[in-house]
């Protein structure tokens, strides 16, 4: 395990990384909320997300990663008021909205396999945790957190002194964020709702019994909560909640917008109900921005993954190296013309891991190994890593070999399957040679298989006369048009 550092939005510092059951490391991430399409930013969080998962285990720490799925109870306006946008999109897309949390799920994690991004090692949906996040509004209202008004079971943030501590804004600002949509009864501007109940004369298509009223649907954020204490601390078992059990969860991360609402309402009622911190490192992914605006479907500047295929990227691997080429904590502004860019570059890369001919200079395959090691435990500087990697390609004296594979142990965190993509390249350029090319080649191999080098040295001269060059690489043979 190394020293690795990371930036802590609760702390506003990078931090040593000290995870609690090392080398185990304990994360929650805040997954999407299924109504609509996957769009670049989306892409660009989770494959960012991707990275931390990737560096933690290229230092040889355990990540253990719980992600879930908003299938319910997210509102329109962030606040507790406003339509589900679950059910608006069903009434939109005349759909049950069952139907629609599965196909954008559907949606979500194809376009995640496409990026390459690894799969968390457990995803849950809201509406498969409605006992448990039962149980611990039940908790929160023993422990005298919450208050009963018409529309809903909800949290007193008065009763919590550092509430709103994550978002290091004055309370004066929260409170002027909160009061954009206030509900009148609501003791505290900042107070969100718990548990929702169902307006009556409204129909909805996905709602409870709960102790407080027959038809009802939770909060947004208590789902974050119960998810993260069930599956990283176990504290839900035979129908009841063990606050007790909860142990701090090593990193929390999300896109940056959800801090001053939903992240600082996770911390409340999470610190509230077990007394416990609830995050040691939190970790925020700045915003996307398209053509430097904000990406919004109004703009027509919305992309997702039709717009991507229907302009010819089929293979994401671009988009994912130019995610890479920005810091995640930076705003980042995607262009056609630098996806464009990246793609020329990845090929290049690829171009080079192709050729492989040579020794080995391990002495310099360990400098850069260190080099770009220097880069990850910075928070993962990916920008800085990048850069070696372009040095490593550059390194006119460094044999082809090493470089190849520096370039693979990289490709552990860049993630961009650079090997398999050679790989398809040769196979493919070889599909493209005459057939007698072909058969001369295979006789060449097997007389080299055989040792019969002299004779397998005839066949390859033979080649060369009829104008293509043989190649012998670690990975078989290649052969090109000269
Ligand atoms: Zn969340």
């Amino acid at each position: 395990m190394k020293a690795l550092h990371l930036y802590n939005t609760l702390t506003r510092k990078k931090e040593l990384l000290k995870p609690l059951f090392p080398p185990k490391v304990r994360i929650y991430t805040c997954g999407p909320t299924v109504y609509g399409h996957t769009h670049l930013g989306h892409m660009r969080t989770y494959t960012n997300t991707d990275i931390l998962i990737r560096v933690l285990k290229y230092f040889r720490f355990k990540p253990f990663q719980v992600m879930n799925i908003t299938d319910v109870g997210h509102l329109l306006g962030d606040r507790d008021l406003g339509e589900d946008k679950m059910e608006k999109a069903a009434r939109q897309e005349k759909k049950d909205a069952w139907e629609i949390a599965k196909e954008y799920t559907k949606e979500f994690f194809l376009v995640m396999k496409k990026l390459n991004i690894e799969k968390a090692d457990i995803v849950s949906k809201a509406t498969d945790n409605i006992p448990q996040m039962i149980l611990l509004v039940q908790e929160l209202e023993r422990r005298g957190f919450t208050y009963k008004i018409k529309d809903g079971i909800y949290f007193d943030t008065s009763k919590v002194p550092d509430y709103g501590k994550l978002s290091h804004m004055p309370l004066k600002k929260l409170l002027e964020g909160a009061r954009v949509e206030i509900n009148p009864e609501k003791r505290n501007p900042t107070d969100f709702a718990l548990w929702k109940f169902t307006p009556k004369g409204i129909h909805r298509q996905m709602e409870w019994a709960s102790p407080w009223n027959k038809k009802s649907f939770p909060g947004w954020h208590i789902e974050c909560s119960t998810m993260a204490m069930r599956y990283l601390s176990y504290c839900f078992a035979g129908g009841k909640f063990y606050p007790q059990r909860f142990e701090t969860i090593d990193i929390h991360t999300g896109g940056i917008d959800l801090v001053p609402v939903h992240h600082t309402n996770e911390i409340a009622q999470t610190e509230a109900a077990t007394g416990k911190k609830f995050v040691n490192y939190w970790m925020h992914n700045e915003f996307l921005q398209v053509d430097g605006k904000k990406m919004s479907k109004s703009l027509g500047n919305f992309y997702t993954l039709s717009d991507l295929e229907g302009r010819g990227y089929k293979d994401l691997m671009p988009l994912r190296y130019l995610f890479l080429n920005t810091h995640y904590r930076k705003k980042m502004n995607f262009t056609w013309k630098s996806l464009a860019g990246a793609k020329t570059a990845c090929e290049n890369i690829i171009r080079e891991v192709n050729v492989v001919n040579g020794l080995r200079d391990q002495k310099k395959e360990k400098y850069y190994l260190a080099e770009f090691a220097n880069k990850l435990v910075n928070d993962l500087n990916m920008p800085q890593a990048i850069a070696v990697l372009h040095e490593v390609l550059g390194d006119n004296s460094l044999p082809s070999f090493s470089k190849k594979e520096i370039v693979m142990n990289f490709d552990q965190v860049l993630g961009l399957n650079l090997l398999e993509k050679a790989k398809e390249i040769r196979k493919s350029r070889q599909k493209k040679l005459p057939s007698k090319i072909v058969s001369l080649a295979k006789k060449r191999e097997t007389l080299r298989e055989k040792g019969k080098w002299a004779e397998a040295d005839k066949i390859r001269k033979k080649i060369e006369e009829l104008g293509y060059r043989v190649e012998d690489t670690s990975e078989g043979t290649d052969i090109k048009l000269i």
